[in-house]
């Protein structure tokens, strides 16, 4: 297999993060890179850096070059050294290094693929589900992911996420007693101080009707030394408060990244993983299966594959929806339900998120329905006689909340 501008022979065993580590960041020691603050300030920032420690393909050169003024280029050096120089289609590779479909807006996409922006009644808020809200706390990220679908308030500059938004998104909060659950999103939130997700946190915790406080992050996988003990113990210290983080990859599991995930699940914070499908990334049954049960192995739940959203720029990586319906069928009933995650689609323009499932009914009939086994056998299922479902005490369990 070739690639276009490719002039180096592809690699046959994947490249070793260690070895990447020694040949990219020589003088780094140990306790320097095994701190956040100065792996952001190393990160890579454009196609200058970005040459001399990855050999670029043609497709890359011209992908940084033409995106250069839509979107940002961002890189940890610990997720550098998790590509492949000598392939171009290493997953971690294809989500942080773009391409030139990349600068190409094809019909059907859109700036705010999920219709955001109509529901935005502060800066920092975005409330579009009845007792939920998004509450976005920075535009910045450790990794810029090409496959991002909020890239426009993440290429920065749209909104100004502040103390003064903070406030006025928990002043919004505060008003509105039919939100229970709170997602914390971005760009990443952990990118602020544990001081500044302190004074972000205390407050909403505060709310007598938050409910539920989630954290969406992906510096479990792009950036794991951001995990320390003490985030651990801040993050919990607001329970119940779920991490929801983002693997695309089993390549992106490893020794530092499982070792932040288990540092949060010790700590009492539950972690969830949401996959992004992006095609010939990880568009495959067996890789998804191999992620979700390298996930499982640390403790952290397999919760949605996502269909890729419509987000401007990012046709070259979307699947069609029939490919998400194939790898289900491939992991239910032929591995631990819990390794088989939600797919979903997040209708375009804002219709909200939906989940598809491969279709298990074979016939309707009168008092009963026939279904199909995961492996295709035929089951009868036989259907009560009698069919009231009302629950006559939900009128007395109820009454408790009005004594
Ligand atoms: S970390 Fe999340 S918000 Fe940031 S670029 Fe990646 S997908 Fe977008």
């Amino acid at each position: 297999m070739t690639s276009p501008g490719t002039t180096f022979e592809l690699a046959q065993r994947p490249s070793d993060p260690a070895e990447r580590r020694r040949a990219l960041f020589p003088e780094a020691t140990d306790a320097q890179w095994g701190d956040w603050r100065w792996q952001m300030r190393h990160a890579v920032h454009d196609a200058a850096g970005l040459s001399t420690r990855v050999p670029l393909t043609l497709d890359e050169q011209a992908g940084l070059d033409e995106t250069a003024k839509l979107f940002r280029v961002g890189i940890s050096p610990y997720y550098l050294t998790l590509i492949d120089p000598a392939h171009p289609l290493c997953p971690v590779r294809m989500q942080s290094i773009p391409v030139r479909a990349e600068a190409r807006v094809r019909p059907g996409e859109l700036a705010d693929p999920l219709g955001e922006d109509p529901h935005r009644p502060v800066e920092a808020i975005v409330h579009k589900y009845p007792d939920r809200v998004l509450f976005l706390a920075t535009d910045t990220c450790s990794v810029y992911c090409r496959h991002c679908t909020r890239r426009r308030i993440t290429r920065g500059g749209e909104a100004e996420l502040t103390r003064t938004a903070h406030e006025q998104g928990i002043a919004y909060i505060r008003a509105h007693p039919e939100v229970r659950d709170v997602l914390i999103s971005g760009g990443d939130p952990l990118l602020l101080s544990d001081e500044r997700l302190e004074q972000l946190l205390a407050p909403l915790r505060a709310i007598p009707h938050v409910e539920l406080i989630r954290i969406g992050t992906r510096m479990p996988v792009t950036l794991p030394m951001r995990v320390t003990e003490a985030l651990a113990k801040v993050l919990r210290r607001h329970a119940p408060l779920f991490v929801v983080t983002h693997f695309n990859h089993p390549k992106e599991i490893t020794p530092e990244a499982r070792a932040a995930c288990e540092r949060l699940v010790d700590a009492g914070v539950p972690v969830e993983n949401q996959t992004v499908l992006m095609r010939r990334l990880n568009s495959d049954a067996r890789i998804i299966k191999e992620l979700n049960h390298a996930c499982l192995r640390m403790r952290v739940r397999p919760y949605y594959l996502h269909q890729m959203d419509v987000a401007e720029g990012c046709e070259h990586l979307r699947t069609p929806l029939a490919t998400g319906l194939q790898i289900l069928e491939q992991l239910r009933g032929w591995t631990s339900g819990l390794a088989v995650p939600h797919l979903a689609v997040d209708l375009p323009g804002g219709g909200g998120k939906v989940t598809l499932q491969p279709d298990y009914v074979v016939e309707r009939g009168e008092g009963e329905t026939v279904l199909r086994s995961f492996r295709g056998e035929r089951y009868t299922y036989p259907e009560p006689e009698v069919t009231d479902c009302a629950c006559p005490y939900d009128s007395v369990w109820t009454s408790r909340s009005q004594r």
